[in-house]
Parts: structure tokens; sequence; C-alpha cells
């Protein structure tokens, strides 16, 4: 029997006697113990389990050694020195390599064949451990992932490593979105990565912007969100996001790969839903089909009538909210002339002037988005807050939280990780990037 098979059949057997023991006690132990106990036990058991199976791998891996000498890149020959240990940390704990390492005295080039083999370049982490860290400190603050990451007995990085991690997979990953948007808008190559496998009948697009405070000012993060929406209006199915903390122009681009991967230009039914700020209506009237509707999201339009009635009455007068349920119900019934005229009312001489004017500029650039009845009578959403969501989901309540500092390619790289994650597409990312884990 080979070295290998050898090893195999050594560790088999030692973690088969482990079981046995394990078993044996739970049959033997006096007293029925509490189930807690069992698995605090069990426990130690799978980590003496990780810990064998890796030193069992190391074994089996071998250490790549090619000979005493190899031919280099320079045409000399390079020499065997000596093994060198590494130690990688994976999923499962670390695991200790031993690996030949090869010395070229003419060029003074080196090589570890095993770690050409294997992948191994980069830091000292598995592409397991990298993507498990890059998907929880995009989900919470790096030091309350660490937390988590112990109380499960999962093998991880340090607090300030993890930062690295992430900021690393987040742009990698970033990167890719950004190169296939650049193929679409300048050779008009479509995204061949996350791509939807139908096209929807009804497809809801949407855009917002969020403020966030990073290098030290305020940046606008924007977010574009899809989904499939049924003959009620109703979100159906897994909605998609885009992030960017970038200008108009790059996010656009951003957003319109998004829309291919949707199949923008066959859907029958489109809805563009914004907030009402210019940028997104141009992006709309530039990268959608003729028939889109677009739509005023009624959630922003009502915040803009709330502020509005806050102006006149006064913040938390009884009389605000009311007044706003009064216009909702005016826009909702289609009598946008009585909703007009009432805005027109507060532009007159008072505290109220300028608010009032300033609002009914607002709803005036939108007055052919503000259709709802018609909107709900053809069945499609008009907005309660989805717009919104995404902004808090993707950016809020990750960066906007009380004392946070962010510098601007972080704030985007963990942003663009949980729009990855809130789109349902971790796992395919993590299987792409398998292929290039130099981190
Ligand atoms: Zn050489």
């Amino acid at each position: 029997m080979g070295k290998v098979e050898d090893a195999v059949k050594e560790i088999a057997e030692e973690i088969s006697q482990e079981i046995q023991r394990e078993l044996e006690w739970l049959r033997d132990s006096s007293g029925r113990p509490i189930l807690a106990t069992v698995e605090e036990r069990l426990q130690t058991i799978d980590d003496l389990f990780r810990r064998r199976l890796l030193g069992g791998a190391s074994r089996v891996l071998g250490n790549g050694y090619r000979g005493s000498q190899i031919l280099c890149e320079c045409k000399q020959w390079m020499k065997y020195m000596d093994d060198r240990e590494r130690t990688i940390l994976t999923i499962l704990g670390p695991l200790t390599l031993r690996r030949s390492y090869y010395w070229c005295e003419a060029c003074h080039a080196s090589r570890v064949p095993l770690d050409e083999e294997l992948g191994i370049v980069g830091e000292g982490q598995s592409h397991g451990v990298q993507m498990a860290t890059a998907l929880l400190c995009a989900l919470l603050p790096n030091e309350k992932a660490m937390q988590v990451f112990e109380e499960l007995h999962v093998p991880h990085v340090s607090e300030k490593e993890s930062q690295r991690v992430t900021l690393a997979v987040g742009q990698r990953a970033m990167a890719e979105y950004e190169a296939e948007a650049k193929r679409f808008a300048e050779d008009h190559v479509a995204p061949s990565t996350d791509v939807r496998a139908h096209v929807p009948e009804r497809l809801a697009v949407l855009m917002d912007g969020t403020t966030v405070h990073t290098d030290g000012s305020s940046h606008e993060a924007k977010v574009g969100a899809f989904y499939a929406f049924d003959g009620e209006g109703e979100a159906t199915g897994q909605k998609t996001y885009v992030t960017g903390f970038r200008g108009v122009e790059d996010f656009r681009d951003l957003w319109d790969a998004e829309a291919q991967r949707w199949h923008l230009a066959d859907v029958p039914n489109l809805a563009a839903l914004c907030d009402g700020a210019a940028w997104t209506w141009r992006t709309v009237e530039d990268r959608c089909p003729p028939h889109t509707v677009q739509i005023l999201d009624f959630y922003h339009g009502t915040e803009h009538l709330g502020d509005l009635a806050k102006t006149i009455w006064g913040e938390g007068s009884v009389k605000v909210k009311p007044w706003v349920e009064a216009q909702e119900t005016r826009l909702l019934e289609g009598r946008e002339d009585d909703f007009f005229q009432e805005l027109r009312n507060w532009t007159t001489e008072g505290h109220w002037e300028a608010e009032g004017k300033k609002q009914l500029a607002y709803f005036e650039a939108n007055r052919d988005r503000i259709h709802y009845k018609d909107y709900l009578a053809r069945g499609y959403p008009i907005g309660s807050g989805v717009v919104e969501s995404a902004c808090k989901v993707i950016v809020g309540l990750r960066e906007k939280q009380p004392g946070m500092r962010w510098r601007t390619d972080t704030a985007e790289a963990i942003a663009h990780l949980r729009a990855v994650y809130y789109s349902g597409r971790w796992p395919a990312l993590r299987r792409r990037l398998s292929r290039h884990c130099k981190f």
C-alpha cells in the first residue's frame, strides 16, 4: 500500500474509533445527560474531527516535491531547498501544509509547486473563509460579525483582517458588474452573469438616492431596484438591486446593465417608479423603452405633502395627517384638478408661501406621473415604500448608524455586497469568485 493510502486508512480508523467511544459514552453515562450536555460534548468531538481531517488532508495533499531540481523560466535549474510550513485558515480550521520550496540561483526566482497546484495566492485564508467573512461583515458591523463567528464555532480572521477581506471581495464583485456595465454601454454586449431565466410579464424598475457620510462629507449612494409584479401590482419573486456611490452617468450604466439582466426591452408591461429627482426620470427616458409607464412613487409624494402640511400647521399638529390623507384620496380617486387647486391655495402670501410654491412645482414637474387611479386600474404598482426600503436595506441599515465613519470605497463595496446578497445572488458570486481567490 502506498503512503497516501496508509494515511487515509489510519485517519479513517481514528475517526471511527472516536465516534464509537462517543456513542458508548452516551449509552453508558449514568443518569441521562440533558440535550444541551450532549450537544456540547458532540461539539468538542466535531472540533476534534475537523483537526483530524485537516491533518489528514495535509498528509494526503503532500508537499508538491518535484525532484531535486526543476526548470526555471530563465532556462537555468531551480534547486529544491527545503520544505516550508504554511498555515492557511479554512472554514474547518487551520490547515498546515509543508510545501517544497525551490530557488533559482541564476535569477533569484522561487517557486512552490504545491501552492500553484492548490491555487494558494495572497493572504493565508481559504476562499470559504474569505466569502463567509465578506458576507457576515456586509450584513453586520465587523465587531458583531466576529462575535457571531465565535458563537457558531466558525474559524475566522481578526476584526482588522476582516475589513481588508471584505473590501477586497466587495471590490472584486463590483469590478465584475462594472465591466459588464461598460461592455453594454460601449459595445452593446448584454451582461452574462446573473441573467434572469425568463422575461417577466410585468416589471417594476426603481431608482432612488440616499446620503451617507463618507470621507468627511456627504455622498449620495444611488440604488436601483427591480421586481416582477402580478396583476394587482404586488411584487412576486426575487427583487434585485444595484448600487453605487458615484455620479449619475456611472450609476446609469450599472442600472442599465441590471435592466438588461431582466430583459428590459422585451418586457410587455413596464412601470418606472422614482422619487421625483430629475436624474431618475432622465435615466428612465434615456434607457427605458417608450412604452414604460412613469409613476411618481406614491410614498415620496406623500412625504412632500407632509412637508408642506408641517410648514402650514407646524410639526406635530393634529391637522397635518387629515390634510395629507385628504390629498392622497384626491390623487387616488383621480381628482387631480382639485389636488392642484388645493396646492395653489398655499402659494398665497403667508409663512407657507415658499414651501407651497416648492411643492406645487414638484408636483407640476411630475404632473404626468401621478395618475394613480389609472395606474391602479391597470394593475400597476404605485409604490408603497419599496423604493424607500431599497435604500434602507441596501445602504441605510448597515451604513447610516450613529457614530459610523466610512471611507467611500469601503461603503460602496459593502453596499454592493448587500445588494448581491439581497438579490439572492450570493451563492452564484461565491462560485464565480472561487476561480480567482487572490484577495
Ligand atoms: Zn531562474
